[in-house]
């Protein structure tokens, strides 16, 4: 193949991909098997190894940002797992009723359990010690994904010792996000520029999917567990069993219920239909199992699922009503997303009148027509969203709805970046949605926070031209008397507006940059550059290369830098906030910390840690006089060890003997 037609089809590939990643992670909306998707990586991958130079830095076959990739090892499950028999209505909960009756008599009881929206997973422990972690894949094999699972808190890595489990077991449960972690993240993804998750579930199996361990550490997943597999039995019911896994340190729902006849099934049905808004994680319905593992037994399975169990679903509430209007809504980077203006339904409780519509995708997909009639749902999520559109209510003469081409604010032709669903503004400098937006992330409470100074605020001074860049805050007073002509303030609010931007030049340089809003540098991104390269010159005198190289820096990120400080405009603008007196350099603390305590000493640091960032550590230790080294060798004093630490590492630093410590013994040696 010529380069120049490698060239082409990697370019190819990578747009593709990345589209398919984002219909399948953020739109829950496949339209790709997985098999054709892992052969498309698979001739990428190949590609790129022969001609790296075409490679795009931020390529589906690599982890940047944390982002999906496929390349895990393939685990066949000791004991299929299969998946459940699902209905929707009473009559055929009944009719499962009866065919167990008939096969096994009037003498059994049912377990009902919530039905988690998750992913399901499946644990082995040897030994009372979790060995690995597999997801369902196709049922008789999935992805071994034990490093990331080993992250989440409330899933044992080790049984207390002495404990009356078996020593070989598999557990298995599902894996999910609590809606309050999801709302957070996903608003952070979105604050920082990225795509946000359709809903809790596709954001943990996105998470559970990903390359980076330490990335996975930082998304809170939870896991219920709800099935024991022993070799030999161990216990006569599935409730006992239960019992006993809860016992032995896993975390089990605490809603499960022993019911004695199908009625009692319908009370639990009818509570959780009704409850279920109320639970912190979403579920999307019953599972109902035949409690006696020999009655199980006799039941046995189809080809797909077992016959002594059942998923009653709930129906997601769904109302039709009529599309008014499609507006178009200008984030501050720029980005442009659709929203349908509904006439007003009500649904699930509250009344309907918008619904996001994502992207310009999204209206093509659902075939959007003007003055459509669509269906709405809500399921546990907040955002109503617009499922499908009903054909037969359809106007004749009906035209579709096109996605606007130019800024619904200032006009401008709008762009798309290769790859990326979303079209951008790119009169970043003229747009005023992007000029208030940057101005009200800068004043924010997790930015800059400032006293007596909120979003509207923001916006009546520009609107009446006193501010359009974050430096124009800085110089208002200024203009003190003016503003206090003006009906809107009153003097003592002007006054508390003005000290508060005052005080707000002692925010830490950490915080200034993050208030900047640069492209995908988020509130930790922001802090961990702060640490490494210490001050704005620092950062902006480093290369792409140099840039990687700091904590959890990847390609993207480091791109976005590269292009953000290449424009005159901001450098200007980062000048003349410096004039003004903002930190732009991290304030080395006279802590109390720095002391000679490690002096002689050298560390090497590896692996996640809770409470700390490597860099931080880092500091810490060279703050104290100790010496960090590059690789381990029979000179190196300590080993500070975190999670999911390279097993080749461990292995070396056993071998020679040297100490391998926690965080928190490293602390101790310091005594902080
Ligand atoms: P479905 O994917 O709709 O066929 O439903 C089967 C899936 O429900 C299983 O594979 C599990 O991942 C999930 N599930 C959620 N909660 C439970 C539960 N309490 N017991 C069994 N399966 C459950
Ligand atoms: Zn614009």
């Amino acid at each position: 193949m010529s380069p120049a037609e490698a060239k082409n089809q990697i370019k190819a590939l990578t747009t593709e991909l990345k589209q398919h990643n984002y219909n399948y992670y953020v739109l829950a909306m496949p339209t790709i098997a997985d098999f054709d998707f892992d052969k498309k990586l698979e001739q990428l991958n190949k590609l790129e190894k022969e001609f790296p130079e075409f490679a795009d830095p931020d390529s589906p076959t690599q982890k940047v940002g944390g982002d999906i990739t496929k390349e895990f090892v393939t685990y066949r499950h000791r004991w299929p797992m299969l998946s459940l028999g699902n209905t929707y209505n009473e009559q055929e909960l009944l009719d499962f009723d009866q065919r167990i009756r008939k096969a096994i008599g009037d003498n059994f009881e049912y377990v009902c359990e919530l039905k988690f929206d998750g992913l399901s997973m499946s644990l082995t422990y040897e030994d009372g010690k979790l060995v690995r972690a597999v997801t369902r894949g196709d049922g008789v094999q999935g992805d071994e994904v034990t490093a990331n699972i080993r992250t989440i808190n409330t899933i044992p890595k080790r049984l207390y010792e002495g404990g009356d489990y078996p020593n070989y077991f598999d557990i298995r449960g599902e894996v999910f996000m609590h809606r309050k972690a999801f709302d957070r993240l996903n608003n952070e993804r979105l604050e920082n520029g990225e795509v946000a998750y359709a809903n809790p579930r596709n954001f943990a199996s996105g998470t559970v999917k990903m390359q980076d361990s330490a990335e996975v550490a930082k998304r809170p997943l939870d896991c219920f567990l709800y099935f024991l597999y022993t070799e030999k039995p161990v216990f006569k019911t599935h409730w006992e069993s239960l019992q006993a896994v809860k016992s032995w340190g896993f975390h089990t729902n605490e809603h499960s219920r022993l019911c004695n006849n199908i009625d009692e099934v319908f009370e639990f049905i009818a509570k959780w239909d009704k409850d279920r808004f109320g639970l912190s994680y979403d579920i999307d319905g019953i599972v109902i199992k035949v409690n006696n593992y020999s009655q199980q037994q006799e039941l046995g399975f189809t080809a797909k699922s077992p016959r002594w169990a059942i998923a009653y679903k709930f129906k997601a509430e769904r109302v039709q009503t009529e599309l008014l209007s499609v507006s178009y809504q200008v984030g501050r980077t720029g980005a442009v997303t659709p929203v349908a203006n509904l006439k007003p339904v009500l649904l699930a409780g509250t009344t309907v009148k918008r619904a996001t519509l994502h992207n310009a995708n999204e209206i093509i997909r659902l075939d959007l027509h003007e003055g459509d009639t669509v269906f709405v749902e809500k399921g546990g999520e907040i955002i109503p969203k617009i499922i499908s559109v009903n054909p037969d209510k359809r106007a004749q003469n009906a035209v579709p709805v096109v996605y606007r081409t130019t800024c619904p604010a200032c006009d401008t032709p709008l762009e798309r970046k290769e790859g990326e669903a979303a079209f951008y503004c790119p009169n970043d400098e003229g747009c005023p949605p992007q000029i208030v937006g940057k101005m009200q992330h800068f004043i924010g409470r997790k930015a800059m926070d400032i006293d007596g100074l909120g979003d509207e605020t923001i916006e009546t001074l520009y609107s009446r031209g006193f501010i359009s860049h974050i430096s124009d805050i800085y110089k208002l007073y200024e203009h003190a008397d003016e503003l206090k002509q003006m009906d809107r303030f009153g003097d003592k609010s002007i006054t508390n507006m003005l000290d508060g931007i005052e005080k707000s030049k002692q925010m830490p340089f950490e915080k200034v940059l993050f208030g900047l809003g640069i492209r995908y540098i988020g509130e930790t991104v922001a802090k961990k550059l702060a640490i490494h390269f210490k001050s704005i010159d620092g950062l902006m005198a480093a290369t792409q290369e140099e840039l990687v190289t700091a904590d959890e820096i990847g390609e993207r990120i480091a791109q976005s830098l590269v292009d953000y400080f290449a424009d005159e405009k901001h450098r200007e603008e980062i000048e003349k906030l410096k004039a003004l007196g903002l930190q732009f350099v991290v304030e080395i603390k006279e802590v109390k910390l720095a002391s000679e305590k490690l002096s002689g000493q050298s560390f090497i640091i590896s692996g996640v840690f809770e409470k700390f960032s490597r860099d931080e550590l880092k500091d810490l230790i060279e703050q104290n006089g100790g010496k960090i080294l590059s690789s381990i060798s029979a000179k190196l004093s300590y080993l500070v060890a975190g999670d999911n630490m390279g097993p080749a590492k461990l292995e070396k630093a056993q071998k020679l003997n040297i100490p391998i410590i926690s965080d928190e013994e490293l602390l101790a040696m310091i005594e902080i």
